[in-house]
């Protein structure tokens, strides 16, 4: 995994348009997406759409509270939209040990299949 230099990512690109992406949801704050690389049959990723600072969820600070739980009602409402309210999982890989490939901080919203526990 790339460490976190706080460098532009090709995040900010999906924000600006500048690449494509499918978008399911979007807000004054947020953006979500389809998973170009998708682990189960829904895959969503969330971002605020200002990083300020949120490379990883392990950088967040008490100013970050209000966005944080932004996103996670977007999970919510994203789960709804798709149809997954019966079971999904939201995730947040946080730092190289947990894989994060993205630095500017991501919510993966899965579902649509049996998931298993543990991860791995
Ligand atoms: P991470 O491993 O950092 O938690 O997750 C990053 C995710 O971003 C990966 O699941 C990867 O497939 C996805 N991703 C990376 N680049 C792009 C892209 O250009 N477009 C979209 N839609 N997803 C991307």
């Amino acid at each position: 995994a790339t460490a976190d230099t706080g460098a532009p990512t090709i995040f900010d690109k999906i924000i600006a348009k500048e690449i494509p992406s499918s978008i399911v949801y979007e807000d004054e704050k947020v953006l979500a997406f389809r998973d170009i690389n998708p682990q189960a049959p829904v895959h969503v990723l969330i971002i605020p759409k200002s990083r300020d600072g949120l490379t990883e969820l392990g950088k967040a600070e008490q100013r970050h509270g209000e966005i944080l739980g932004h996103l996670l009602y977007a999970a919510k409402i994203i789960a709804e939209k798709e149809g997954i309210l019966d079971g999904f999982r939201v995730v947040i890989n946080t730092g190289p040990m947990a894989c994060q490939s993205v630095y500017h901080l991501h919510l993966h919203v899965l579902g649509g299949r049996q998931m298993k526990w543990p991860p791995g």
